[in-house]
Formats: C-alpha cells, structure tokens, sequence
C-alpha cells in the first residue's frame, strides 16, 4: 500500500525548519491503518517475539495493536516520573530536545525476545535509547519496526547489528 498519501506534512511544527509527519491521517483510515500494523505482525511473526516494547506516545499507538496480534505482551516505555514503580533509566537525545526514558524494572525477564515499535526513525536517539532499556534489563532486541524512516537524519546508522522494519522513507 502507498501509505505515504496518508500522511500529513506539516511544516515549522513542533518549531520552524522542522516539517512534522503527522501520522494521525494515517491512523484515521481503518485500513490503511490496519495494513500498516498487519505489515508489522508478518515482520514479527517470523522473529519469534515474546514482548512488544514501544516509546511513549506513538510507540504506544503502533505496538499495542501488534503485541494484541501476537498474543504478546507490550511494555511502555515513558517519560521520567510517569511509571508508578521502580524502574531503570537513561538519558537520550531527541530530534528537537533532551529527556530521560524510564522502564519498569521488572517488564523484561532476561532472554526474552522483544520487538521495539515507534512511528518514526529521525536520529535514532529514542531507538537507541529504548534500545539501551531492554538490553540492561537482559531482553534481546528481535527486531524494531517503524511506520516512517528519515533517511536524511541518518538513524539507522544507530542500528546496526539490528533487524529493522520501515514502511515508509522521506
Ligand atoms: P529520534 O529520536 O530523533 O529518532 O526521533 C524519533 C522520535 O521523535 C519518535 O518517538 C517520534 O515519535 C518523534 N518524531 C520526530 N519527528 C517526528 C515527526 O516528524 N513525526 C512524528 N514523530 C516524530
């Protein structure tokens, strides 16, 4: 499916210079929404997933419906002080900004084999930092599915050694 004529351009959001790919066109149309999660469950299917793991908030939109397919189970990965329990954290680097990523402690037993979903790949600095949560809690990094990749930010260099899903290249 052509699922970049779903996708809104939206220029100098959240500031100038930036042009936003808002995906909520996308997600509007049930299905090509749904063809885009179906893509991503044949992706994982073959990659013998026990756990979904996805970024707040967009990862949360692409990776539940994915862990529902799969039968598997989805642990957020959320902003500093949002999680109510303990958890792990790192520092990460943004498109535009700074944060902290917080995982509850005990979401990933060690050996479990976990996808990571986002809607989109920029620098690869949320990636790379989820990436980071699953691994210091012993999980390993099956596969990372993204709807959009841009290509010109240069994110997959980030990702080598991973297996790596994009629906859609800007
Ligand atoms: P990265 O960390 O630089 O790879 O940025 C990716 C993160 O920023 C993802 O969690 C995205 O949701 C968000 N993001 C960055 N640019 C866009 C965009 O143009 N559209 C939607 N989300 C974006």
């Amino acid at each position: 499916m052509d699922y970049k004529k779903y996708i809104t351009l939206v220029n100098d959001w959240p500031k100038e210079g930036i042009e936003f790919k808002d995906i909520t066109t996308l997600m509007d149309n049930g299905k090509a929404f749904k063809s885009a999660v179906d893509e991503i469950v044949t992706y994982a299917d073959q990659l013998n997933i026990d756990l979904v793991v996805g970024p707040e908030a967009r990862g949360f939109i692409i990776g539940c419906p994915v862990s529902y397919a799969l039968e598997v189970g989805f642990a957020p990965v959320r902003k500093e002080g949002k999680l109510p329990r303990e958890v792990i954290k790192v520092d990460y680097g943004l498109e535009y900004g700074k944060d902290i990523l917080t995982i509850h402690k005990d979401a990933i037993k060690p050996g479990q084999r976990v996808l990571i979903t986002d809607d989109l790949l920029a620098t690869g600095g949320t990636i790379e930092a989820t990436i980071n949560l699953v691994e210091q809690l012993g999980g390993i990094v099956a596969g990372c599915a993204f709807l959009i990749e841009l290509s010109y930010l240069h994110g997959r260099e980030k990702l080598q050694g991973y297996d790596v899903l994009t629906l859609m290249e800007y």
